[in-house]
């Protein structure tokens, strides 16, 4: 038998840094491309972002830090001021 160096992914969490395990076994996964990491990890309840994010992966960890990354990703709220009513910021909105 040969050794040879054989290149392969590990995915971690981008909160808390853990690596993602093989639920049977325990030990850190080994995925041979990119997809099949995604897949795996989507499939075992962590969230799974677009390849162009900075942040990539979120575990299943219910935790302040890991709600607050993923508040930040939500879109913000729409804030919608009828004519005549005040604002949040006390101002009246003027009439037209
Ligand atoms: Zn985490």
């Amino acid at each position: 038998m040969s050794l040879r160096l054989q290149h392969c992914y590990v995915a971690a969490c981008d909160v808390c840094h853990v690596e993602y395990t093989d639920p049977e076994t325990d030990a850190v996964a080994w995925f041979p491309d990119e997809t099949s990491a995604e897949q795996a990890l989507r499939a075992d309840r962590w969230m799974v972002l677009a390849r162009n994010l900075p942040e990539r992966f979120v575990c299943p960890a219910d935790d302040e830090a890991h709600h607050a990354l993923v508040d930040s990703l939500m879109p913000p709220e729409p804030v919608i001021q009828l004519s005549g009513q005040l604002g949040f910021d006390g101002t009246e909105e003027p009439s037209r």
